[in-house]
């Protein structure tokens, strides 16, 4: 049987305890996960030229939000097609409509389920049907 590739995932938020919940999560399964703490730390992070399967980005961050974040990785070739999940909280709805023009994959409204967001970024980013047992009915 081949070894399973991991898989790299970018993570963005400002409030660490999210990005420490969602990388344990996703490290249970095939992912690698590197945490950002701002949109322009994201930028950099990935600027570094890492090949990443998928980004989590929150939306509201210091220095980059969320959506900068989304409108330069979809005007730029190296990343127009890089699956993106964005997170939002409560009462942020009309920044979900847009996260989705832009380009979003799609969105989680905080607090989201773990299990829901592991379900997720194996789908966008192929990770393959072996975790399924984690999705929710
Ligand atoms: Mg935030």
């Amino acid at each position: 049987m081949a070894v399973r590739e991991r898989l790299r995932v970018l993570v963005a938020d400002d409030e660490p305890h999210i990005g420490k919940i969602i990388k344990m999560k996703l490290e249970q399964g095939p992912f690698d996960v590197t945490l950002a703490y701002d949109g322009q730390e994201a930028m950099d992070v990935l600027e570094q030229g890492n090949d990443f399967a998928l980004i989590v980005l929150d939306l509201m961050m210091p220095r980059l939000s969320g959506l900068d974040v989304l409108l330069r990785l979809r005007s730029d070739d190296r990343w127009k097609s890089l699956p993106c999940i964005v997170l939002t909280a409560a009462g942020e709805q009309q920044y979900q409509r847009r996260a989705l023009e832009i380009g979003a994959s799609e969105f989680l409204t905080k607090p989201f389920s773990p299990r829901k967001l592991y379900a997720r970024a194996a789908e966008l980013a192929g990770a393959g049907s072996e975790n399924a047992e984690v999705r929710e009915a």
